[in-house]
Parts: C-alpha cells; sequence; structure tokens
C-alpha cells in the first residue's frame, strides 16, 4: 500500500523494509504477515485520448495519484514502416506473390494506435495490482451517457431531478461544439467575460424539443439576440446540420474504453463504470482542481462524499516503446546513413537502463543510459546533461522496461 515518502525513508533506515524497485520506488516490509482481509483500496481509471488519469483509493483516503502519458507517435511510425517496406518491394528479388488483397482484419479488430492504449493501461494495472492490495476498479465507461441524454425518463430519480442530467448534457454539448459559440464562434477558454448557454435551434415556443439534435452551445449575448427565432431565421441554416452530426472524436476514446472494459472484465476484476458527466458533477461537488488523476478519483458512483488526504505530488508514466527494430538508420531524405548494430545490449547494458557511475569525474550521477558502441564508451544522460563514461564505471540500477517515470504536482 503506498506510504508517504517520509515513512519509507524511517523504514529503510530502521532496517524494517528493503527497496525491491527504483521506479516506481517499491520498498518491501521485512517480518510482515500477510493478513486475510480482502484487499480494500479502488483504482479508479479515466482514459483519455493522450493521458489516462488514475488513482487509487482506500476508503475515503486518495493514496497514490496518477498520470500514464500514451504514445501518440504510433501512427507515424507505422507510416515509416510502409514506407520502408514500399522500397523493398521495388527492389530486385526474387518473386514475390501479389498478396495485397487477401488481407482480412479480425473481428473486433482496433486501430493499433488505439490497442495500444488499451495494452499500456493493462499493462499499469498489471503492474499496481503487485504493488497495491486493489480489490475493485472504477472506470470512465462513456464521455457522456447518450441514451439517458436521449430518454431522461428511463434513468432513475437523479436524472429526472435534473442536477447530473443538467452536467451529463452540458459537458456533452460543449465538447460537441468545441466549446465554441456556434454563432459567434467565440470559444468559453478564451476568457471573454460570457456566460455560455444551451440553446434551441427551434426555440421551446414554436415546438422546438429537448433532444440533443435541437440544442447548441451559444453564449449568452448570441442567445439573447436570436431570441424567439430558429437558428435559420437568425441567419445560420448551417447549424441545423452540425447540430445532427455525431461526435467523431469522442467515438475513438470510446472505443478504447469500451475495449478496455472487455478486458478488465475477461481478467475477472470488480469493475464499476461512471460517464464524463458524474466525474465533472463529483468534482465540483468535492469542490477539487482541474487534473486527469483527479478526475479519476471522481470517477463512476462510488466516489465518497469527502475525500481525505489528497496527496500533492502525482507519478507519471510515459509509455516509451521498447526502441526501434531497424538495422539501417537514414538520414532525413531516406538514404543510409549508418547501420545500427544487430544487438541491442552494449557490455550488457541498453539504453533507457537506469544506472550509476561508480568511478571517476562523475562519480555517484544517477540516470537513463543511452548504449553506444564508440570504443568502450557509453554516453549517459544524467540530471545535469549528457555525461559520458566506461561502461566499466557503471552499475545497473533498473532495466529498461518501456516506461519513463516522473512526478507532477497539483495546482
Ligand atoms: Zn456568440
Amino acid at each position: 500500500m503506498p506510504c508517504s515518502e517520509k515513512r519509507a525513508r524511517q523504514l529503510l533506515e530502521r532496517n524494517q523494509a528493503v527497496s525491491i524497485r527504483r521506479a516506481p520506488f517499491v520498498i518491501k516490509l521485512l517480518n510482515y504477515a500477510p493478513s486475510d482481509e480482502p484487499a480494500s483500496s479502488r483504482l479508479k481509471l479515466d482514459p483519455g485520448s493522450k493521458t489516462t488519469g488514475m488513482a487509487l483509493l482506500d476508503g475515503s483516503r486518495v493514496v497514490w495519484l496518477g498520470e500514464l502519458q500514451h504514445r501518440t507517435n504510433i501512427n507515424s511510425k507505422l507510416d515509416d514502416r510502409r514506407s520502408i517496406r514500399r522500397t523493398r518491394r521495388s527492389r530486385k528479388t526474387r518473386y514475390r506473390e501479389a498478396r495485397f488483397d487477401n488481407r482480412s482484419r479480425l473481428k473486433g479488430w482496433l486501430a493499433p494506435s488505439l490497442e495500444a492504449r488499451v495494452n499500456q493501461i493493462m499493462n499499469v494495472i498489471t503492474k499496481l495490482r503487485r504493488y497495491a492490495p486493489i480489490g475493485a476498479i472504477s472506470m470512465e465507461l462513456v464521455k457522456f451517457d447518450t441514451q439517458k441524454l436521449v430518454d431522461p425518463e428511463i434513468s432513475g430519480i437523479e436524472y429526472q431531478q435534473g442536477e447530473l442530467f443538467g452536467y451529463e448534457l452540458r459537458a456533452y454539448i460543449q465538447e460537441k461544439f468545441n466549446h465554441k459559440c456556434v454563432y459567434c464562434g467565440k470559444a468559453d477558454y478564451e476568457n471573454h467575460g460570457l456566460r455560455y448557454e444551451i440553446d434551441h435551434i427551434q426555440p421551446r415556443s414554436k415546438g422546438g424539443s429537448n433532444r440533443v439534435t435541437n440544442l447548441v452551445y451559444s453564449c449568452e449575448p448570441c442567445n439573447k439576440a436570436k431570441g424567439n427565432k430558429t437558428a435559420r431565421e437568425f441567419g445560420h441554416p448551417e447549424v441545423e446540420k452540425i447540430a445532427k452530426a455525431p461526435l467523431k472524436d469522442a467515438a475513438a476514446v470510446n472505443s478504447v474504453r469500451w475495449r478496455l472494459f472487455n478486458r478488465l472484465k475477461e481478467a475477472g476484476l470488480d469493475v464499476e463504470t461512471g460517464t464524463g458527466g458524474r466525474t465533472k458533477f463529483n468534482r465540483s461537488k468535492l469542490g477539487l482542481p482541474k487534473a486527469h488523476c483527479i478526475d479519476a478519483v471522481c470517477v463512476g458512483a462510488s466516489t465518497p462524499d469527502a475525500i481525505k488526504g489528497l496527496p500533492k505530488y502525482f507519478d507519471i508514466w510515459k509509455a516509451m516503446g521498447r526502441g526501434s527494430r531497424q538495422i539501417m538508420q537514414p538520414d532525413k531524405y531516406g538514404f543510409p546513413r549508418q547501420y545500427r548494430s544487430r544487438g541491442k545490449r552494449v557490455h550488457g547494458f541498453g539504453t533507457g537502463d537506469i544506472v550509476e557511475i561508480e568511478s571517476g569525474k562523475h562519480t555517484d550521477q544517477q540516470g537513463r543510459l543511452v548504449a553506444r558502441i564508440k570504443g568502450p564508451y557509453i554516453t549517459q544522460v544524467g540530471q545535469s546533461g549528457r555525461l559520458s563514461c566506461s561502461y566499466k564505471s557503471l552499475r545497473l540500477i533498473q532495466r529498461a522496461d518501456g516506461w519513463d517515470y516522473g512526478k507532477g504536482e497539483i495546482r
């Protein structure tokens, strides 16, 4: 279970614990008798397109916050690979049967950039379950509960009473119109000092409905000026079309979330789901600042009415990938510049390993390694920029595992 840095230091100084992992920093208690109590803590997730917020709660106490930064270069990497393979096909090689039309996608195929996000989240969950007693998981499944938006009658008392429904609806409309007034184009994040409202394309007084396809995001002045007119009469006939189009970006995030949800269920975990509207509602009720990991705290109906011990710092885990398998390094025009070594390890060290320099000028410096074959030398990135030293003076602390670990502060 996560503890404070002070407590970890005390335990280590009194020889009551040993450190077993540097990043994330994990200690193991000596003289610890495992109890039969069921795992008590709950891991909460808010999967997004670039960042996934993570929080670990023990009852109403927030014990750990984290942010997973996804890889964003998968599309461009695949494009690179495609172009390299294309040049290879046109070279003088033996005859190969055309096979561009004999491929099919498996059922449930997801674009590689999306599948990678799911894998990264699953990887993090596996890691966290190794170190913390996680009994249940909460995740934000859909940004907006579209069914509840269209037909609020079916969805229970709190929706009918309107408060949560209003959040769900407002969040949806805001996202759909990119936080911009559909009439004048001013965005709500640009600080124009305007109030924003939800406007009916066909006014209620003229028989317009409350369905989402009749609603747009508008600033107060435009909404007032429009008054009792329809959008067409107000001089904006294009708005009708925009309002009918579905939300595209959210669709990609939603497909990642559904895949993740199914994978978690397959793994036999107890999963609670929540909507983005509820997350926003909970966050404003608890009066918490906006951050990905704070959003994770607020996911789902299990969110406590008051929370204790919100940490000031959160862990940033960034997915880095595990290097390239390309054996030729091209220059920027695609011509061969140099060959890469076949093996990834140089004298037992690999790029991305966390190492410490044990002797010489830079003794006690720690950092990530960039393994280079340049005589017997290895270049190292330390806290004070790049350092160079012999592999003989290096001590391995932790092997590269495809992740970069850092810290962030909540403001
Ligand atoms: Zn406006």
